[in-house]
């Protein structure tokens, strides 16, 4: 399970973690933003939430993602990135793991200041097509995805007012779950302030 404020990293992790491990990646705010492409009922419900930098309702949330994480092969691991993010969704989702058998392995926590992520997500870009995260200083050029080609942009939800929303929810309605894990004894902290394979190198320590 990987935690962290917005701009942590989450999403570059998960990936690098995805291809070193061979694991499933199971990105709420990736579902979302694709059912938004797509037009969804879901998508379009979510949108209003995630434009303000607010949490979408627990109710909308857990089905979608027990149902994800439940569809998992049993052989197959997985990362959980972006969910849980409520004290509601860590219960369900932890009641759901125990009636399959399955269970957290490690709880990671990338620990960024808060005036780093307000730094970083204004220069955030990720690729329409395959999702991945790029950190772009200067935006007179945009240049296209490493990994697919695809055309690269940014998230309405990386404008500065949704930011400090974003990051003020995660303050008051995330960082509460750290303490629960902390006491379960799965917890790990992971500095993120070092480069993109510092971090990773962390976290494959911590693993
Ligand atoms: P992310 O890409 O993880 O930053 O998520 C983008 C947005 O999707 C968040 O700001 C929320 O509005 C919504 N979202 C993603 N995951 C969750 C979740 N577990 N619970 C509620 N809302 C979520």
């Amino acid at each position: 399970m990987l935690f962290g404020p917005p701009g942590a990293g989450k999403g570059t992790q998960a990936q690098l973690l995805v291809d070193r491990y061979d694991l499933a990646h199971v990105s709420s705010g990736d579902i979302f933003r694709h059912n938004l492409r797509q037009g969804t009922p879901l998508g379009l419900r979510a949108k209003e939430y995630m434009d303000r930098g607010e949490l979408v309702p627990d109710d909308v949330v857990i089905d979608i993602m027990l149902d994800k994480i439940m569809s998992i092969h049993s052989d197959e691991g997985f990362i959980l990135d972006g969910f849980p993010r409520s004290t509601r969704q860590a219960e369900e989702l932890e009641s759901a793991l125990t009636a399959r058998a399955r269970n957290v392995d490690r709880v990671l926590h990338i620990d960024v200041p808060e005036d780093e992520l307000v730094r970083r997500l204004g220069g955030r870009y990720v690729c329409r097509e395959c999702q991945a995260p790029y950190t772009i200083a200067n935006s007179a050029t945009i240049p296209a995805c490493d990994r697919c080609g695809g055309e690269l942009y940014q998230r309405d939800d990386d404008r500065p007012e949704a930011v400090q929303k974003r990051i003020d929810v995660y303050r008051e309605e995330t960082m509460p779950l750290l303490n629960h894990y902390r006491q379960k004894g799965l917890l790990s902290d992971i500095p993120g302030q070092d480069t993109v394979d510092g971090v990773f190198q962390s976290i494959v320590g911590a693993l």
